[in-house]
């Protein structure tokens, strides 16, 4: 029974009405296609000369009308029992079209193929191919071929549960007349499978009436033979019996062989149930002689029991036996189909298992480069601005340490220097001062310290301003740096007060120096202080020898000096003499 619902179902879908040819080539083509689309089920002649027309005139064919004649070809191949042939004309175009539309197609067909030839394993492989597509065909006839093509092969293999899923699919989603028929009778066919029918009476009735209803007499009379069934299950032999023979001159009409088949093994098993071995025997032979060349069916098994027990109550045990053998051969080359066919789908159940997980995994090692990339990413990123933030800690540590330093020379400089005249100031002059004369000291060395003092410069202040003896002062400090040695060190000890030490000079060489610097003050040209006046300076020169190397006792010496020359007139030199007494150098 199963087979021959499952071969009609095979010739059902791939009868299924197509969807209009959306082409662009000549419009006589186009015409012709559809033509071909239409009668292709229903007359196979008309079909089969379409065809051979629209070869002959292929060369006005676009590409998408190539590939529709491609696949109406490997259609009729399959159609016409060739479906080794049209699977290797449906693959071609499977593998090359892009038309989403007639690939679906093309996959339909070649599960369908595969399932007619029992190889399930490729047709559950190309189904799965198939079915991804689905999403993408828009054209609900086109979509109930694939479905259709899904649920036969999954009742085909045992999965009763996924070819009801199919079957229920397309009743919920408009079908056409015709495709309700067949889904019907698909949904019938999963649902014996999945155990014995019960209370299905009027839904079968119903689906018999729809199917015969709109001309498909063979789906219509599957559904037959299992409401005989149902009916014979429980035990209504004879009702069975009429139902089966009412419609058997309409079964034989169909030529069909599984068909035939079928019912005549359903006769004989339910006119052995009431006893009439005749009839029985009768059926099953025809039932057998139907089955010829169809293996593994399960009307065949039933046929052959039939003989065996028919033969078995005559008391003829010989053929009896004999039928027997063949039973038991029948129903265990079924049985092997059936384990066959079941180990078809768990082999491709594993293949898709294994690919799924092989892409799971492929998706995780992806996930964890991605993340690694973006570590990576976010590391460089994080170095990068670590290394930017240390530029820049860097740089400002750089700034400031600049900065810092420069201020601190800026600091020093103030605290060193006299801001009036820029030359060292008394404490600078007199810690450097006692430093070299300490040195000089050790390294015996003379040295020569002047103390200068301006003349009557309280009188300048007083005549031009305080202004003019500051300008003044700066021009008597540029004077003496000017008379000065790179090493002298030169010092404002306060007001108009000045000294100088001057490194390996005696006293006369000091006398000199200090001469130098009295000549160059009392030459200064006042005028660009805006007067004119004269400045003038009086020196007081003590030497080391004669004063020791001491600062202060060196300076005393000086500043006695200096009162000398003050003394004596103003704008001279005066000296330390070597018993201590200060005496008149030079003078202007
Ligand atoms: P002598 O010849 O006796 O040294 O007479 P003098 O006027 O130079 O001496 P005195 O000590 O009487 O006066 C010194 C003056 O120097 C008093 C003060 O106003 C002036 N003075 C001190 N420091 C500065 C200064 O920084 N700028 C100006 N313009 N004057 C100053
Ligand atoms: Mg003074
Ligand atoms: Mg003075």
């Amino acid at each position: 029974m199963h087979s021959a619902i499952k071969a009609i179902l095979l010739a059902a879908s791939l009868c299924m009405a197509l969807p209009s040819a959306a082409t662009t080539g000549s419009p006589a083509f186009d015409a012709m296609l559809r033509q071909a689309e239409s009668v292709r089920s229903a007359d196979p002649a008309q079909f089969e000369s379409l065809l051979g027309q629209l070869n002959a005139s292929i060369d006005a064919a676009s590409k998408p009308q190539r590939e529709q004649l491609q696949y109406l070809k490997a259609y009729q191949l399959a159609y016409t029992g060739r479906f080794d042939l049209g699977i290797e004309a449906a693959k071609k175009l499977f593998d090359q079209t892009d038309d989403v539309n007639l690939k679906f197609r093309s996959g339909a067909l070649i599960v369908n193929g595969y399932a007619a030839t029992r190889d399930f394993t490729q047709g559950l492989r190309y189904l799965d191919q198939t079915l991804a597509l689905v999403d993408q065909v828009t054209d609900p006839d086109l979509r109930h071929q694939g479905w259709s093509a899904a649920g036969v092969i999954y009742n085909q293999v045992g999965q009763f549960e996924q070819g009801k899923r199919f079957a229920e699919q397309m009743l919920a989603d408009q079908p056409s007349p015709r495709t309700r028929c067949f889904a019907g009778a698909l949904r019938l066919e999963s649902m014996y499978g999945l155990g014995p029918l019960s209370g299905e009476d009027a839904a079968i009735e119903t689906l018999m009436q729809h199917c015969t209803d709109v001309g498909e007499i063979m789906a219509a009379n599957f559904a037959r033979a299992q409401l005989a069934r149902l009916w014979g299950d429980r035990g209504d032999h004879s009702k069975a019996l009429s139902l089966l023979y009412e419609h058997l001159p309409e079964v034989e009409s169909t030529r069909y062989p599984r068909l035939i088949g079928e019912i005549h093994s359903l006769l004989a098993e339910q006119n052995l149930a009431l006893g009439y071995r005749t009839e029985a025997e009768f059926h099953a032979t025809q039932a057998i002689r139907n089955s010829t060349g169809i293996q593994h069916s399960l009307p065949l098994v039933a046929a052959y029991r039939v003989m065996y027990q028919s033969a078995q109550q005559r008391g003829d045990t010989a053929a009896a036996l004999e039928h027997h053998i063949k039973y038991a051969e029948a129903d265990k080359a079924y049985l092997d189909s059936v384990k066959a066919r079941e180990l078809a789908f768990q082999l491709i159940r594993n293949e898709t298992q294994q690919k799924t997980q092989t892409i799971e995994l492929l998706n995780r090692q992806n996930e964890v480069l991605t993340l690694q990339q973006q570590v990576t990413a976010k590391s460089t990123q994080a170095n990068r601005l670590l290394i930017a933030l240390l530029a820049v800690l860097l740089a400002s540590i750089g700034y400031w340490a600049l900065k810092v330093k420069k201020m601190q020379v800026s600091f020093r400089h103030l605290a060193e220097t006299d801001a009036l005249t820029g030359i060292s100031n008394r404490h600078h002059f007199t810690r450097r001062a006692t430093a070299v004369l300490e040195q000089c000291r050790k390294a015996n060395d003379q040295v020569g310290l002047v103390m200068v003092d301006l003349d009557h410069f309280k009188t300048i202040n007083d005549r031009f301003g305080h202004a003019t003896g500051d300008w003044a002062l700066k021009a008597v400090a540029d004077a003496c740096r000017q008379a000065c040695r790179r090493d002298d060190l030169l010092g404002r000890l306060g007001g108009e007060e000045f000294a100088l030490l001057l490194v390996g000079c005696d006293a006369d060489a000091s006398v000199a120096l200090a001469d130098e610097c009295r000549r160059r003050i009392a030459a200064i040209d006042t005028l660009p202080s805006g007067h004119r006046f004269q400045i003038t300076a009086s020196f007081g020169v003590a030497g080391s020898r004669n004063c020791g190397h001491a600062f202060d006792a060196l300076l005393a010496k000086a500043d006695d000096a200096l009162y000398l020359s003050k003394r004596d007139g103003r704008d001279r030199v005066s000296v330390q003499d070597a018993g201590g007494t200060p005496q008149a150098a030079l003078s202007g």
